[in-house]
């Protein structure tokens, strides 16, 4: 579990919230983490084992210019609140 850290370091986040060092508060924010080298993108894996891109991820791609569209294999677990 020590590729996604090789990703940078707490001295280079981007901005405010970072998906490794200062999660926002989003739903999937305390799930399992995932790196997507084919995609280059980094998921959080909700209960159900689907990988949904990680918001503060999609922030960052901004940020820095490597912005994609967040289209993923959505169970709707990244922005629903609660899940049954
Ligand atoms: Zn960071
Ligand atoms: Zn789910
Ligand atoms: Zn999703």
């Amino acid at each position: 579990m020590t590729l996604f850290l090789r990703t940078h370091g707490p001295d280079e986040c981007s901005g405010p919230f970072c998906v490794i060092h200062n999660p926002s508060d989003h739903p999937l924010n305390d799930a399992p983490l995932h790196w997507r080298a084919d995609k280059g993108v980094m998921e959080r894996i909700c209960p159900h084992g689907i990988g949904h891109d990680d918001p503060d991820d999609i922030a960052h791609r901004a940020r820095v210019g490597r912005e994609s569209s967040g289209v993923h294999g959505c169970d709707g677990c990244c922005w629903k609140e609660e899940n049954e």
